[in-house]
């Protein structure tokens, strides 16, 4: 089998188109979120795609909706930049 470049790299940095999806949604740790320990930031609220929708501020801090939330992981990839230790992750929906 050949592998082309492509596919590669996305094997090497994401996921593959032809990779099966397990559903997944997003688990806020609350104790790790720099919000719920009322320092200032909101960076997974901003990049979540369904901001307003699937993540939702409340009194400033971030709430994930879960039933509208599609797992795709952006608040995760933007909480590690962040945290050490993501304070947000997807999980599959079998977990939650
Ligand atoms: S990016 Fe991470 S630390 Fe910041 S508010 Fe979101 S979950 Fe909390
Ligand atoms: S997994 Fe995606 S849709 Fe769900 S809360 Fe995070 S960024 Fe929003």
């Amino acid at each position: 089998m050949t592998i082309s470049r492509r596919e590669l790299l996305l094997g090497a940095f994401g996921r593959s188109p032809t990779a099966p999806r397990v559903p997944g949604v997003a688990r806020l740790d609350r104790e790790r979120c720099l919000a719920w320990s009322d320092l200032d930031c909101r960076h997974c609220v901003d990049r979540c795609p369904r901001s307003g929708v699937a993540m939702i501020l409340e009194d400033f801090k971030p709430v994930v909706v879960p039933e509208a939330c599609d797992g795709c992981g952006d608040c995760e990839r933007i909480c590690v930049t962040v945290n050490i230790y993501p304070a947000i992750r997807v999980i599959s929906k079998s977990e939650a």
